[in-house]
């Protein structure tokens, strides 16, 4: 059996590192949740008890975003990408046309799933500088009438994030997997929300859709009973066996980010603790380069080249020996990415900075 304090500091980009107290809790909760004689795993997802964790989660996750009255909250399955596909075939109508804002590699794949269902424009895209900015989104030039503009929040292979909600003419769509309960967000200024668990909010295998209730008049009638947002809405995510255990682990999450101060707090924390490795960065004299731009650097992924090959195949060996582990890079942009969600613990940022000053001042 492994041992807790043998845990590395996980800079995995996703499936990634949750808070041990969540673990724990669930550990001690595993085979006989709050005595009702068997594990989350187990119970009829019909029954009370899971009925009382799905209602507590949602609530919580309200809370935590302060989600409006006029949303729903749904817990789907089918990972960010199936949204990809999702959100136009609910919301894309013949003669109608959707902007794709593409700010990175998932932006890209939305785009593409759009393509298969109806006409699309993508009013940007920042592939001639390999995604290392983001447009002054107010200046772009949208469709008259688009049946939603679609954005990345956080591009979590490039590190590029958007750093405020955007004010925008048509319906905003938003992918928000890799940062979404980061820092407060203004929901109303979307129209839809979408996010995967397995950065921020728990394992994968659940996927967290918050939409304006009147978008839900747009799915087509006699739609495909999975893919349709308001057959899921109407059934409350319960239309099938929703993924009970990972819903649980989230709920858990939403607790836990309850506790410790909300998203403001969250921010503050993510804010310090992505300082830290881009300071780094920055005295390292050029040896490090930053990938994006300095004013829309991620919090999340905290990406960076090395002067070669050579030299980035060096720094992620002896990287282990200080127990920082999954620093390697999307080969997209090469050299190092790391990745550092609400639960990564700043100390991991500070082994990873001290890691990387002498490994600049060895090399260099
Ligand atoms: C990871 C990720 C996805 C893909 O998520 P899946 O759940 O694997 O489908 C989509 N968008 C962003 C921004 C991501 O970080």
């Amino acid at each position: 059996m492994g041992d807790i304090q043998d845990r590395v500091f996980n800079f995995s980009a996703g499936p990634s590192v949750l808070p041990v107290e969540v673990l724990q809790e669930a550990q001690a909760d595993l085979l006989n949740w709050k005595g009702c004689g068997m594990s989350v795993m187990e119970m009829s997802h019909r029954g009370k008890a899971f009925q009382s964790i799905i209602d507590q989660a949602e609530a919580d996750l309200r809370a935590l975003l302060g989600i409006p009255e006029s949303y729903k909250v749904l817990f789907l399955q089918g990972g960010a990408s199936l949204q990809f596909s999702m959100v136009p075939m609910n919301l894309l109508h013949p003669g109608e046309t959707a902007d794709y804002v593409v700010t990175g590699s998932w932006g890209k794949k939305a785009l593409q799933a759009a393509k298969l269902v109806g006409s699309t424009k993508c009013v940007w895209d920042g592939k001639e500088t390999n995604y290392d900015r983001l447009p002054d989104l107010s200046g772009l030039s949208f469709t008259e009438g688009a049946a939603y503009i679609h954005v990345t929040s956080n591009e979590t292979i490039q590190g590029v994030e958007f750093q405020s909600d955007p004010d925008l003419p048509a319906p905003v769509v938003c992918d928000m997997s890799s940062d979404i309960l980061s820092r407060p967000v203004d929901v109303a200024k979307y129209a839809l929300i979408y996010a995967g668990a397995q950065k921020n909010m728990g394992p994968a295998g659940v996927t967290v859709v918050i939409l304006r209730e009147d978008l839900l008049a747009r799915t087509p009638e006699n739609f495909h009973p999975m893919l349709d947002y308001r057959l899921q809405a109407e059934n409350a995510s319960l239309y099938n066996t929703p993924p009970c255990w990972c819903i649980y682990i989230c709920g858990l999450v939403y607790q836990h980010l309850l506790k410790n101060g909300g998203l403001q707090a969250a921010l503050e924390r993510n804010r310090r603790k992505a300082a830290i490795v881009y300071d780094a960065i920055d005295r390292s004299g050029g040896f490090y380069k930053g990938h994006a731009q300095k004013e829309c650097r991620s919090l999340m992924n905290v990406t960076f080249t090395l002067p070669n090959e050579e030299l980035t195949k060096a720094f992620l060996e002896g990287a282990k020996a200080h127990k920082l582990d999954g620093l390697k890079g999307h080969r997209s942009v090469g050299g190092s990415r790391a990745s550092i969600y609400n639960a990564f613990p700043e100390e991991g940022c500070r082994v990873l900075a001290e890691y990387m000053d002498d490994f600049a001042k060895k090399n260099g």
